[in-house]
């Protein structure tokens, strides 16, 4: 899609794309939730997507989740970037599901700050799957032990597993790392660990979330492919 398509437009190419790709691999389309990444993006460029029916939004920094969600608490606040146990306090109670927990100092953060909210926060453990230097998570053979950890904490439900797959512009290269989740995520799940739930793998960004759908993701986290490129890559 160009730049110039409008949101509509690439809100229904985005859905088109994960039906085909969920009925390619013998899934009903209607495990797979698209979060639309709006980091960045104005509230407006929100409001028209929410217009189409789209209500799962993900955001990056804390400061950016307060305040959208001030104007539209309706909406469904995703936490995907990293999270300073500093910063916790703030998003605890307004993202629905925090996608980054990528160590147990974090986990017990987040796990302390529900209780005193009177709430159990729902999270996923973020998988550094291709064991990149300059990413954050847990490598991925420290994830069961790591899970069984967390777990402990009573204001914490670890609902999957998330990972951020390399930058690649060919997607088929992330299909090996896709499948390294959907095992990872298999493998903690038959642990049977209390309070460990392992029917969330949230991969699949605009570049490859129709290949990640195909290997089993129920959450694709789509930005660009929906709002256009970011002025701040990366941010
Ligand atoms: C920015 C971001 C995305 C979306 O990336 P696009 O390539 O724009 O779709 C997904 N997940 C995380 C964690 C991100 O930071």
């Amino acid at each position: 899609m160009n730049d110039a398509a409008s949101v509509r437009e690439r809100y229904e190419d985005v859905l088109k794309k994960i039906k085909d790709a969920a009925e390619k691999a013998g899934r009903d389309p209607d495990e797979v939730t698209l979060v639309a990444v709006s980091k960045t993006k104005p509230i407006e460029l929100m409001e028209e997507a929410a217009a189409l029916g789209q209500l799962d939004f993900g955001e990056n920094h804390v400061q950016e989740v307060v305040w959208k969600q001030a104007l539209h608490p309706e909406y469904r606040f995703h936490m995907i970037g990293h999270l300073q146990t500093n910063k916790v306090k703030q998003v605890v109670g307004k993202a629905v599901l925090i996608h980054s927990v990528d160590s147990v100092r974090l986990a017990r953060t987040i796990s302390d700050v529900s209780v005193r909210k009177g709430l159990v926060s729902d999270v996923l453990l973020e998988i550094n799957v291709a064991s990149e230097p300059q990413k954050y998570g847990f490598p991925p053979e420290e994830a069961a032990g790591a899970a069984r950890e967390i777990a402990a904490f009573p204001g914490i439900r670890i609902r999957g597993l998330m990972c951020v797959a390399p930058n690649s512009d060919d997607p088929e290269k992330n299909r090996p790392y896709f499948q390294k989740m959907q095992h990872l995520a298999v493998d903690i799940g038959q642990k049977n660990i209390d309070n460990v739930f392992m029917t969330v793998l949230s991969m699949g960004m605009s570049k490859d979330f129709a290949v990640a759908v195909e290997e089993g993701a129920t959450i694709v986290r789509v930005g660009t492919a929906l709002f256009g490129e970011r002025e701040y890559k990366g941010a």
